[in-house]
């Protein structure tokens, strides 16, 4: 009888200890960073993508606003801008 009620409190223990790890776990959940984008694209003019507003490399040529996705392609279009101009 006595061996009985150790095997329920041995029971209790090991849900107590589940359940306290799985409280755990929970906490310990990932936050991702979730990026905040605006939803708002804007036209590559290098390679005519459209990219994120926040992830886009802005330039200003005369006055007007470019966006490009990458370095490479700001490159490229200020080198097309200077031969046409
Ligand atoms: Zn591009």
């Amino acid at each position: 009888m006595i061996r009985l009620l150790y095997y329920a409190m041995l029971a209790y223990l090991v849900y107590a200890v589940y359940k306290f790890l799985m409280g755990l776990g929970r906490r310990r959940q990932p936050s991702k960073p979730a990026p905040r984008l605006s939803g708002m694209m804007v036209k590559d003019e290098a390679c005519d993508t459209y990219v994120p507003k926040e992830e886009a490399i802005r330039e200003v040529i005369d006055g007007k606003e470019y966006f490009f996705c990458s370095k490479d392609c700001r490159r490229k279009f200020l080198n097309k801008v200077k031969n046409s101009g």
